[in-house]
């Protein structure tokens, strides 16, 4: 398992936010995916980084799985809600974890950013198996480090 660096890290260890390296990563979809803000929208793969595409592809290999696809599908794993996004971190004046294309969001509707875990849908127990298989990649929830932004997983500690 890689020891991805700290947020404080991230420029040296994967570029400048932005970068063609930042996109340069395929992620296969495992299963296909529903974008959160048009779920009529279908995706069997999305760009990230390159350094992170083989972990985040193992992830849902695993969750798939473990879960199957009625599972994944039943608990929301397969509501695409954004890897690559060239933006600043919200309310603050350093760039997002997902300018560097090494961020996940997954079912954002029902995560929402400032909601812990007495709301948040991955915050419950059935989610344990899919956070492990995330920290088995070496990957780090927002929500269970900090309990908001549930909806959200990075390949950096903080
Ligand atoms: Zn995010």
């Amino acid at each position: 398992m890689t020891d991805w660096p700290s947020q404080a890290g991230v420029r040296s260890y994967f570029g400048e936010p932005g970068s063609a390296q930042a996109t340069a990563g395929i992620v296969e979809l495992a299963y296909p995916m529903k974008i959160a803000w048009d779920k009529k929208q279908i995706i069997k793969r999305f760009r990230c980084h390159a350094k992170v595409q083989a972990p985040i592809q193992r992830i849902f290999q695993k969750t798939l799985a473990h879960y199957g696809a009625d599972g994944v599908a039943k608990l929301g794993l397969d509501i695409f809600g954004g890897c690559y996004n060239f933006r600043p971190m919200r309310g603050a004046k350093t760039w997002s974890m997902h300018a560097y294309g090494i961020a996940v969001d997954l079912d954002p509707e029902n995560n929402q950013l400032k909601w812990g875990r007495d709301r948040a849908r991955f915050a419950k127990p059935e989610y344990e198996a899919f956070w492990k298989i995330v920290e088995g990649e070496g990957a780090l929830s927002l929500g269970r480090a900090k309990n908001y932004d549930w909806m959200h997983f990075q390949f950096a500690r903080v």
